[in-house]
């Protein structure tokens, strides 16, 4: 195990690796998880890790669980890494990969990180996993619950997508859905676990477990890439964690010595809920809260990303990156342009092939770079605004004839 246990992010307080922990108890700030790098250096070997199949747990050493036996897995991780060349050449880049995370077990990148919270609700002997979500995360923590043999409970917003309510309630979860938006909700959730009223296992927020699993898509880069790091990454954000593990994973990676450089960590949000880009725009280091406009991204209207969108912008102005926001008509636009290769991606999900376009028209990306785009979660997710994109025939043919006719017209 080279895992060796939690640092603060604010204050100096570290913990040891076996302690049941969500914020610091200290501060309450985030924890990071610490590990033991130089054993890592020693011991392990890139080359076999790149050999050894499977996904979020063939980067088991790079988690922080104490028993194995413990983990909670259903195949997540080691998401298909597509390169591009058609889209390439419509977004205007020279060379630009899609790893599509849709790909996971309940359809989106939550289950990287809801294995890892699984994992240790069983390891720490929880009954119930709990959290707050815009629904896909709920889908999560209820499958994985299911999975463990353990209960779930979901706190969603009322316009949460019908299909993704209804996968948590189909693995058994307890849907409570909330009036007000995610910032809301989520600031209540948190009094609600920090309260010590429950005996529920937190998969929401502060779980700092539950972060580290989000790293493993860097790692699953630079192995698909054979350690060649693209120039830019460019991720959905919401509360941002998920740039903000990335870039940990890519640091750890560097610091073992198997990659000699890192990526520009690039974020993308919904014009209409931005508040990191606007942060980034500033150039301030903490997140302020916003008034939260419709969009059809739904699954990243989070006005509200505290202590983690500060960890993101962190990410973003150490590497160089971006953040950008894109309208609802651009998210449509890049869901299509996805669906030209084959790939069908809920509008959360898209939103980096959007932002990507807009970098490239700004000039802030170069036409010469090699471009990851993370697209995060299934069309299925969210089948209602693709239905709105499609027409579905009216015309019903009946019989060999008239299947004939028609085949002939379409020539
Ligand atoms: C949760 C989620 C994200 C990322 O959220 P972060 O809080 O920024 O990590 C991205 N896309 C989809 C579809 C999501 O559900
Ligand atoms: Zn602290």
């Amino acid at each position: 195990m080279y895992f060796t246990g939690f640092a603060c992010t604010s204050c100096d307080a570290t913990y040891g690796p076996k302690e049941d922990l969500l914020l610091c108890p200290k501060c309450s700030n985030l924890l990071e998880a610490t590990y033991n790098l130089d054993a890592m250096k020693r011991e392990l070997d890139r080359d076999a890790l790149r050999r050894r199949s499977g996904g979020v747990w063939a980067w088991q050493d790079f988690l922080p669980i104490v028993d194995a036996d413990a983990i909670v897995s259903l195949g997540e991780g080691g998401t298909p890494m597509l390169r591009c060349d058609r889209l390439a050449r419509l977004v205007g880049v020279r060379e630009l990969w899609v790893k599509s995370d849709a790909a996971n077990p309940t359809g989106s990148l939550k289950d990287r990180s809801i294995t890892v919270s699984a994992t240790k609700a069983v390891e720490f002997g929880y009954h119930v996993l709990s959290c707050d979500s815009t629904g896909n995360k709920a889908s999560s923590v209820a499958a994985y619950a299911a999975r463990a043999g353990l209960a779930s409970v979901v706190f969603c917003p009322e316009d949460t997508p019908v299909p993704k309510v209804m996968q948590s309630l189909f693995f058994g979860a307890k849907v409570i859905r909330v009036r007000g938006h995610y910032a809301q909700i989520n600031a209540m959730y948190r009094r609600l676990i920090h309260s010590g009223r429950l005996k529920w296992y937190d998969c929401g927020t502060d779980n700092p477990y539950r972060y580290e699993g989000k790293k493993t898509y860097a790692y699953e880069i630079a192995r698909d890439l054979s350690w060649q790091l693209p120039d830019r990454v460019i991720h959905p954000a919401n509360g941002g964690m998920s740039i903000a593990k990335a870039w940990k994973g890519f640091r750890e990676l560097h610091r073992l010595g198997w990659i000699d450089r890192l990526p520009k960590m690039s974020g993308v949000q919904a014009a209409a809920c931005d508040p990191i880009v606007r942060s980034w725009l500033a150039r301030d280091s903490t997140v302020a809260p916003i008034e939260k406009n419709p969009t059809v991204a739904g699954a990243l209207a989070g006005a509200d990303p505290g202590m983690l969108g500060a960890r993101a912008l962190d990410a973003i102005y150490n590497s160089g990156g971006a953040m950008v926001g894109v309208e609802d008509p651009e998210i449509f636009e890049a869901m299509k342009l996805l669906a030209l290769e084959g790939l069908f991606i809920e509008p959360s999900g898209a939103v980096p092939i959007a932002g990507l376009r807009r970098l490239v028209a700004g000039g802030q990306v170069d036409p010469g770079e090699r471009v990851v785009c993370v697209v995060t979660g299934s069309g299925f997710k969210d089948s209602d605004r693709i239905a709105e994109q499609v027409e579905i025939p009216i015309d019903v043919v009946e019989g060999y004839q008239a299947m004939l006719a028609a085949a002939e017209q379409v020539g």
